[in-house]
């Protein structure tokens, strides 16, 4: 149920696009504005069945990122709130805003998509666990733990908000293979990007 005026639609940008590149400003005040906004990331990230989508990605360079891991079966995902064991579905869907991330232990290498990448999967390495702190839609100060997907998908997400793209961090081996679809894809984000001015 939803007492709130549908918000519009917002767009996609692709790798190419130069707000991808900027590090995000923080929020200071969770205004109506901001509130719709994270609710229009969602329609959006549903829309274009995606885990995390991060407000570079919808054309603002803001420090405000959006989450769900619950619909992913296959890949794990670990919560600890207040040091205990906890169902990541506890806290999704997820907003986090002016995060902060801490990386936890070993590194894992695992295969990562991107919605400003359409059908672009590459494998990347990242620390299997991090410690989380950020603010959410109420105000309120959000920490915890986690791991598995949820750890790998905040982190890609968290990278976003400070102009870093997984390609970035890719293993050698996966954007060598990638690397004409790459070229292709920024060459047609920049064309048309042109075409509209
Ligand atoms: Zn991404």
């Amino acid at each position: 149920m939803s007492t709130v005026a549908s918000p519009t639609k917002l767009e996609v940008v692709k790798y190419g696009h130069p707000v991808l590149r900027q590090k995000g400003v923080r929020i200071e005040k969770i205004t109506p504005e901001i509130e719709q906004f994270a609710a229009a990331m969602f329609e959006a990230m549903y829309a274009h069945h995606g885990i995390g989508l991060a407000a570079q990605q919808v054309g603002r360079a803001w420090q405000l990122t959006v989450l769900d891991v619950r619909g992913v079966t296959d890949r794990p995902s670990t919560l600890q709130v207040d040091g205990k064991e906890t169902d990541p579905a506890a806290i999704m869907p997820l907003v986090l805003i002016n995060p902060e991330v801490k990386p936890i232990g070993e590194t894992a290498v695992a295969a990562e998509g991107c919605l400003s990448f359409p059908e672009l999967y590459g494998d990347v390495e990242r620390p299997a666990q991090a410690r989380i702190r950020a603010t959410d839609l109420k105000g309120q100060t959000i920490e915890f733990s986690c791991g598995g997907l949820l750890a790998r998908a905040i982190q890609h997400e968290n990278d976003h908000l400070n102009g870093i793209l997984f390609i970035d961090r890719m293993t050698r081996a996966s954007k060598t293979e990638l690397k004409p679809q790459l070229e292709e894809l920024q060459a047609a984000t920049k064309a048309a990007l042109n075409t509209k001015k």
